[in-house]
Formats: C-alpha cells, sequence, structure tokens
C-alpha cells in the first residue's frame, strides 16, 4: 500500500482554480463498450447508493447500466454485495456527514468478505479534501472517480479486480459529452434525459459549478433520437435535466435553444414533457411558448426565486430582481394561466436583515406560488458565500423558515382545495407509501393518491379530487371508458 502523499502525486488532483477558468475544450465523443470486459462482472453483485438530486439518479442509471453491459448484477441486498458503490452529493454539508456514515457503517462486510470493492463516486469526489480525508480515514475505498470520468468505471474496476491497486481519478476537467451510453432505468415509462451538464452561474452559495463543470449542451440530434428510442419503448413522460435547462443550446449553436428543443421534443408525440431546474435569468419568451403552443409540455414550472431582497439577490449572484422575477411569473401566467409555479427559497443567507427577509415575505405573497422547498442557509466551504462576513443565527435563520414555512404550506394547500371535485389526467407511477393506493401526478405536478389495480402503473388515468392535503391530493379513480 502506497502512502497518501504517493497516492496524490500519483493521481490527478481536483483543482478549482483550472476548474473556473474553463479553457478545455469539449469532445463529443460515441460510447463505446470495450468487448474486453464482457465478462467482467461475472458472479459479482452490486449495490448503488444515491445521495442528492436527480442528475445524481441519472449518472447512478448511467453507472448501473454500463456495469450490467459487462455482467456484473444489481443487488439490494447489502449481504450479497461484491462491490458498494456510494454515489455522492456535495451540495450540504450534512449530504457529506451521511455518506460518511455510511461508509464507516458498511465497512463491517469487510469481516466477512474482505474483498468487497468500495467506490466513491458523485460531486464530493470532486473536492480535494474529499480525497484527502479518504486516504486518511476511508483506506477501505478502493476507487474514487468524480463526475467527469463515470464512464471508464469498467477500467477502474479492472485494475483493483486485476492488480488490487487503489485507483483515484477525478477530472476537474470537463472531458467528453458522450452519446450512446447505456442506462439501466427505473422503468420504461417515466424516463429522464439530461439535455446537458455543469453549470456556468456561479451562484455564490453553491458548489455545482465547480463539481459538475462548465455548461455542455447534448447535440439536439442525440437528445431526440434517444428521446425517440424511448417512446418507442413505452415512455409516457420525459424529464429533461440540467442544473439550468434555460440556457441549454447556448454553447454549442447560434440560434436553438430551450425552446427549440421543447418543441422538436413536442413533434416526437410523446404524451408529456417535463423539465428541471431552471435559472429565472436565462428564461425565454421561445420556451414560454413552447408551453403554450404543446399540451404535451406540463404546465408546471419549478423556478427557483432564493431569496426576495434585491441586496441579498445581488450577494447570491443570481442575475435577477425581485421585480424582474415578480414580471417573469405575470408573463408565464399571461401565456399560460393554469401554470403552477413552485419555487426554491433560502433564508438566513450572510447578510440578510429582517428588511430583506421581509421583501422575500412579500414576493411569496405576490406570486402565489403552487409550493415552495423552502431551506436555510447553511455555509458550504470552497463556495465564495463561505468567506461572507454577517452570517446569521441560527435561531434567526429557524424563525423565519417557520413564518416562511407556514406561509408556503399555506399556499400550497389553498391551491390544492381548489382542485377538489374536478377531474385530472394522472400518469400512474407505483404504489404510494400511503397504504394500498396507487400514486401519481396530475399535468401540473400535484402528487394524488387513489385506489386502483397496480395494472394501472405506467398508464394515465382520469381521477377526480375529492380531498386536499398541504402536500397531496386524494382521488377517485373515474372509472368511465
Ligand atoms: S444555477 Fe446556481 S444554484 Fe443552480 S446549479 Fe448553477 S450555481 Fe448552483
Amino acid at each position: 500500500m502506497k502512502n497518501k502523499e504517493e497516492l496524490i502525486d500519483k493521481y490527478f488532483k481536483p483543482n478549482f482554480k483550472s476548474a473556473i477558468q474553463r479553457k478545455d475544450k469539449v469532445e463529443y465523443l460515441d460510447y463505446q463498450a470495450n468487448l474486453a470486459y464482457t465478462n467482467l462482472g461475472k458472479n459479482l453483485h452490486y449495490l448503488i447508493f444515491t445521495y442528492g438530486c436527480i442528475g445524481n439518479s441519472a449518472d447512478s442509471e448511467t453507472i448501473k447500466g454500463i456495469l450490467d453491459s459487462a455482467n456484473f448484477q444489481e443487488t439490494k441486498n447489502e449481504h450479497e454485495a461484491d462491490i458498494f458503490i456510494l454515489n455522492t452529493c456535495a451540495i450540504r454539508e450534512g449530504a457529506e456527514d451521511r455518506v460518511w456514515g455510511e461508509l464507516g457503517r458498511l465497512k463491517k462486510y469487510l469481516i466477512f468478505k474482505p474483498q468487497i470493492i468500495f467506490i466513491l463516486a458523485g460531486c464530493m469526489s470532486q473536492e480535494e479534501n474529499t480525497i484527502k480525508k479518504v486516504l486518511a480515514k476511508y483506506n477501505h475505498v478502493d476507487i474514487i472517480l468524480g463526475t467527469h470520468n463515470l464512464y471508464k468505471i469498467l477500467d477502474y474496476l479492472h485494475v483493483v479486480l486485476t492488480s488490487h491497486e487503489k485507483v483515484i481519478e477525478v477530472f476537474s476537467y470537463e472531458g467528453a459529452v458522450f452519446a450512446h451510453l447505456p442506462k439501466k432505468r427505473l422503468n420504461n415509462f417515466k424516463v429522464f434525459v439530461e439535455i446537458m451538464f455543469g453549470c456556468d452561474e456561479f451562484c455564490t452559495y453553491c458548489i455545482v459549478p465547480y463539481t459538475r463543470g462548465k455548461e455542455r449542451s447534448r447535440k439536439k440530434e442525440d437528445i431526440l433520437e434517444e428521446i425517440t428510442r424511448l417512446i418507442e419503448n413505452g415512455a409516457m413522460e420525459v424529464n429533461l435535466l440540467g442544473q439550468n435547462v434555460n440556457s441549454y443550446g447556448k454553447d454549442l449553436y447560434e440560434n436553438y435553444s430551450f425552446g427549440d428543443l421543447l418543441q422538436d421534443i413536442a413533434r416526437l408525440h410523446i404524451p408529456r414533457i417535463r423539465f428541471m431546474t431552471s435559472h429565472p435569468h436565462d428564461l425565454d419568451l421561445k420556451t414560454i411558448l413552447a408551453i403554450k403552443n404543446h399540451p404535451q409540455v406540463m404546465p408546471h414550472f419549478h423556478l427557483p426565486v432564493q431569496s426576495g431582497s434585491n441586496h441579498i439577490l445581488q450577494k447570491m449572484n443570481r442575475h435577477y430582481t425581485k421585480e424582474e422575477y415578480i414580471d417573469l411569473v405575470t408573463t408565464l401566467r399571461q401565456y399560460v394561466p393554469k401554470i403552477s409555479i413552485t419555487t426554491d427559497i433560502i433564508v438566513g443567507f450572510a447578510g440578510e436583515q429582517e428588511a430583506d427577509f421581509l421583501e422575500t415575505i412579500d414576493l411569496v405573497k405576490k406570486v402565489g406560488f403552487d409550493g415552495a422547498y423552502t431551506f436555510m442557509y447553511s455555509v458550504r466551504e470552497g463556495t465564495p458565500a463561505a468567506k461572507f462576513s454577517e452570517q446569521v443565527d441560527n435561531k434567526i435563520k429557524n424563525q423565519r423558515l417557520q413564518v416562511l414555512m407556514a406561509m408556503t404550506n399555506e399556499g400550497s394547500l389553498s391551491k390544492n382545495l381548489s382542485m377538489v371535485g374536478h377531474y385530472y389526467p394522472v400518469l400512474v407511477e407505483s404504489i404510494s407509501n400511503k397504504g394500498n393506493l396507487l400514486c401519481g401526478y396530475t399535468p401540473d405536478y400535484r402528487l394524488v393518491n387513489f385506489a386502483g389495480s397496480d395494472q394501472l402503473i405506467g398508464k394515465i388515468v382520469q381521477v377526480k379530487i375529492i380531498k386536499a392535503k398541504t402536500w397531496f391530493l386524494l382521488g377517485e379513480l373515474d372509472e368511465q371508458p
């Protein structure tokens, strides 16, 4: 076993400075399976833990697809696993702590099976401190790979399986955008398709532009081809993914943007199209018109506002004002009157005074959100905001959060109540965790639970809403043909 300095020197270290400069050219490549690995995973089971956002879930689908192509088998049973993969999230320190806890807990399986392979993947791996901590305290980790090189997982597994060497390889440059990466999807009716990677916004509280790299759009032809194949395979709903889908295409095309992509996907005749996440400052009229003109684009917009105070928005580097945000929402509602608008709001960002918080409350009143995810700001090491003075006391943050949550929950409940007695098409997704009920979403992305046969999973059915709660609706299946 080499000492940790040797290991850090041997392998490429992530370097935030060079990541921010973003000079590397992005290559567009076709993923080719290495036939030499066809049986690499014979008789080996892997178990993957996925943390964080939907982007990470999409990466886990890719990791599974690549592993299955080499004959590895997925298991949900920890006792059966030969490989543990932790696909990590770095957005908050709490998320990282969960990963460290899990790595410690899983170590016990080495007593009975010393050959178990531990893999740390995802955003945490992009942080230099993570590598140092693994080498110092979690030496049972065999492979560390980042978000830009997960397509090389079979190469790394081959090294560990044949030479038992540790592999630490984390690219701080963005590398390639691949077409035809294999995917193992949760189901074939609700599918997730990444349309772009990375983010160029540099919100001061967020680590993502460093861990996921610069914005790289996938080629429109590759996206449309993938969705066409998914439709042939039974897709009813496609969810387009990106950290900021509204800036899709800016790095690739002169005159083709997210609104154009939405229109082209709508012409493929898939019943439902959704997308996430959006940034207000890149939202344009073409996108709004695509939602208005194509009923397949679902009338739901998740548009994170983060704060109602212009002073705080500027400190967050969000590139819009409260007034501009309200104007955007007004325009969206003018063109698509039934659109539901949800948001993210952070309370207690560095320097937030009571007057700033009251601006947020005022914005919430003026917009009347259909739902909101509210968070207390927590310092994220490695981000510019971690160095800001005037951090807000936790007690005050918590008080503000309670006030805000009470208000946004009330707004959500009142919108849900207005749906009682009406019928909505619902794409049935699964059995709910509320007993033996089915669950699915209305076009405007409200969760509905209702009784029915599990044969309906994957189908769109009419449901009458009979009761409203803050976070979900109860309905009755309309049995009429
Ligand atoms: S838009 Fe801002 S919050 Fe969203 S991923 Fe990019 S930097 Fe982070």
